[in-house]
């Protein structure tokens, strides 16, 4: 058996074509999932003690599977992107933020008229924590707002709201009704903000993706295929320097 959370990669042939995968098994998944991400590439989550034929689903699944990798292929994510420092430049609900460092300072703080993040001069690891708590407290505020507005004509109910670094995941809904968003989000427009929420939100009344499901997402979200689409391409940009 497959110790769990050990992922091992192999590399076999589907349709002609050369395929490295991951296999990781995990206690709470309930059925099988495939996941693509630019740095691990193609996983195969797999429930505990899943019997499951991995060559026969790799086939079934091949179209998509070859599809996402060819337009990761196509849209490459920079190998580490530049440490981040006085002068770089961020991004904030998909606008520049010029990062100044002062000597003075305490905390970071944004100046939006000047399209300026203020934070303390500090080395490059205690720097990136405080940047990354200041987009964390931002995200805070800004899904809370971003929920109540949407929220208000639906009338939806949900319990908690936390902010999560994720890696692959923008938001979740718990079958609790728990919210969770991803402070990346904090880096782009904030109609794919938006377009997050909106997911969430219909999740509290249809968990799974069904026609049901994207159907209602329409509804509130028309473009959300476009807005679906950008985060796709540009989500593995969403990262913070260093
Ligand atoms: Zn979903």
């Amino acid at each position: 058996m497959i110790p769990t959370g050990l992922p091992l990669t192999y590399t076999t042939v589907v349709r002609g074509r050369p395929l490295s995968y991951r296999v990781t098994m995990s206690p709470r998944a309930r059925a099988w999932r495939l996941t693509i991400h630019p740095d691990s590439g193609l996983t195969i989550v797999l429930p505990a003690r899943s019997r499951i034929d991995v060559a026969g689903l790799l086939d079934s699944r091949s179209r998509w599977i070859f599809r996402h990798l060819d337009r990761l292929a196509r849209h490459p994510v920079p190998a580490a992107p530049p440490l981040i420092g006085h002068g770089s430049i961020l991004r904030y609900l998909g606008g520049p933020l010029r990062l100044e460092l002062a000597a003075g300072a305490r905390v970071a703080e944004v100046d939006e008229a000047a399209g300026v993040l203020r934070a303390p001069a500090a080395d490059h690891r205690p720097l990136r924590a405080t940047i990354e708590t200041w987009y964390r407290r931002r995200a805070e505020t800004v899904f809370a707002e971003r929920l109540r507005l949407i929220n208000d004509g639906l009338g939806y109910r949900f319990q908690r709201v936390t902010i999560r670094d994720q890696k692959t995941r923008w938001g979740s809904c718990s079958a609790r009704g728990n919210l969770a968003f991803n402070w990346r989000l904090m880096m782009a427009p904030i109609e794919i903000v938006d377009s997050v929420v909106v997911h969430e939100l219909v999740h509290l009344i249809v968990l799974s993706h069904s026609r049901a499901f994207w159907d209602r997402v329409a509804a509130i979200d028309p473009a959300y295929l476009a807005h679906r689409r950008w985060l796709r391409d540009h989500g593995p940009h969403l990262v913070l320097g260093g």
